[in-house]
C-alpha cells in the first residue's frame, strides 16, 4: 500500500477551492515534486497532507504503516523563522518532540538522534551557535537535520532552496537527493521546473492543469515541455541538475493520444526541449538550454495536452 494515497483532492480554504482534481500516490521511496504557478495551491496541498488545512473535498489516505508524527516537515523559510533565537541543537532536538511522546525533557535517546542528525547534516561544529546567525544554507541544513529527528520515512519541503545562492542551492538538492537514495520519501515543492525534472521520479503539476506522472511522462507530456522551456527562457540560470539515469529522456510523444512512452535512446521526433535535457542528461553537471519555441503558448496547453 502507498504512503500517502490522494484520491479527487479539493484544497482551499473554509470552502473556497484554491486547487481541485488532485489525484496522486507516493509510494516508500518515492520522490515526488509538486510544481505549478505562483498561487496555483502547492502550500495549501502541502499544508493539507499535513493535516494542517482540512481538505474541501476528496480523501488522503495514508498506509504502509505511516503514522502522523512520522512526517517531517519542512517549512517555507519566512523572516520570523531567520530570527528565531534559540541555539542549533535545541531547534535539531525539537524534532524529537514528537517522536517521545511530549515527555517535559529530551531522553538520551532523542539526544543521540540529534547528534546524528547534525553530524549528517554537516552542522555538528554549528550546534552552540544561535541559529539566527547562521547563513541561509546553513539554516535549511539544521531544519532538515530537524525534520529527520522526526523520521526517516517521509520529509514534506515546501521550496526548500528559495533565497539560496546557486551553489548552496545545488548542495541542498544533492543532500535532498542522498536522503532520498537511503530511502527516505521526499515530497518537495518547486518553482524550479528544471531541478524538479533532475532530481524527483514523479511530479504532481497543479493549477487550471494538473498532472501526475513520472518525470519521463512530465517530459513527454505538452504541460511538461511547456513549462521547462518557459522557465528556460525566464530564467537564463537553469538550475544545476543530476539525472540519475543516463539518458532517460527519449521518449516519444504521440500527439493524437496525449500519451508518453519512453524509448531510450531512439526518438525520431524530438522537441527542442528534448533534445536540451537529453543532452544535459549525458554531462552531469550541465545547465539545461531548453531551446525556444515560438510554436508553443498557453492556449496548446489545454486539458487535452497531458
Ligand atoms: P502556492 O504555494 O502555489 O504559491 P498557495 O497555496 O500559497 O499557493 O496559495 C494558493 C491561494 O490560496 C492563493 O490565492 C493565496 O492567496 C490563498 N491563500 C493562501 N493562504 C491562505 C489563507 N490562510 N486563507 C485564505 N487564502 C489563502
Amino acid at each position: 500500500m502507498a504512503l500517502i494515497a490522494v484520491n479527487d483532492l479539493s484544497v482551499g480554504y473554509g470552502s473556497q477551492i484554491v486547487a481541485e482534481n488532485i489525484n496522486f500516490k507516493v509510494e516508500a521511496g518515492d520522490y515526488l515534486c509538486i510544481v505549478g504557478e505562483n498561487g496555483s495551491g502547492k502550500s495549501t496541498l502541502m499544508k493539507t497532507l499535513l493535516n494542517l488545512q482540512k481538505p474541501v473535498k476528496g480523501e488522503i489516505i495514508k498506509g504502509d504503516g505511516l503514522k502522523e508524527n512520522e512526517i517531517g516537515y519542512l517549512p517555507q523559510h519566512t523572516d520570523v523563522q531567520k530570527d528565531f533565537p534559540a541555539s542549533v541543537k535545541e531547534i535539531v532536538l525539537s524534532g524529537c518532540l514528537g517522536r517521545s511522546g511530549f515527555k517535559p525533557f529530551y531522553t538520551s535517546a532523542d539526544k543521540k538522534l540529534a547528534s546524528e542528525n547534525m553530524e549528517r547534516m554537516g552542522i555538528t561544529d554549528l550546534a552552540g551557535r544561535s541559529y539566527r546567525e547562521l547563513s541561509g544554507g546553513q539554516q535549511q541544513r539544521v531544519l532538515l537535520a530537524r525534520a529527520l529527528c522526526a523520521t526517516r520515512k517521509l520529509l514534506l519541503l515546501d521550496e526548500p532552496v528559495s533565497g539560496l545562492d546557486p551553489k548552496v542551492t545545488a548542495e541542498m538538492y544533492s543532500l535532498i537527493a542522498e536522503l532520498n537514495k537511503e530511502g527516505v520519501s521526499i515530497i518537495m515543492i518547486s518553482h524550479d521546473i528544471g531541478a524538479a525534472v533532475g532530481y524527483a521520479d514523479h511530479i504532481l503539476h497543479i493549477g487550471g492543469n494538473v498532472f501526475f506522472g513520472t518525470r519521463e511522462e512530465y517530459l513527454g507530456s505538452k504541460l511538461g515541455r511547456f513549462f521547462l522551456m518557459r522557465q528556460s527562457r525566464d530564467d537564463e540560470s537553469m538550475p544545476l541538475f543530476k539525472p540519475r539515469k543516463k539518458n532517460p529522456y527519449s521518449i516519444m510523444m504521440s500527439e493524437d493520444s496525449g500519451t508518453a512512452e519512453a524509448e531510450e535512446g531512439n526518438a525520431s521526433e524530438e522537441t527542442s526541449a528534448e533534445t536540451a535535457v537529453k543532452n544535459a542528461s549525458e554531462n552531469d553537471d550541465t545547465r539545461v538550454q531548453a531551446a525556444d519555441n515560438d510554436n508553443v503558448n498557453d492556449k496548446e496547453v489545454n486539458d487535452n495536452d497531458r
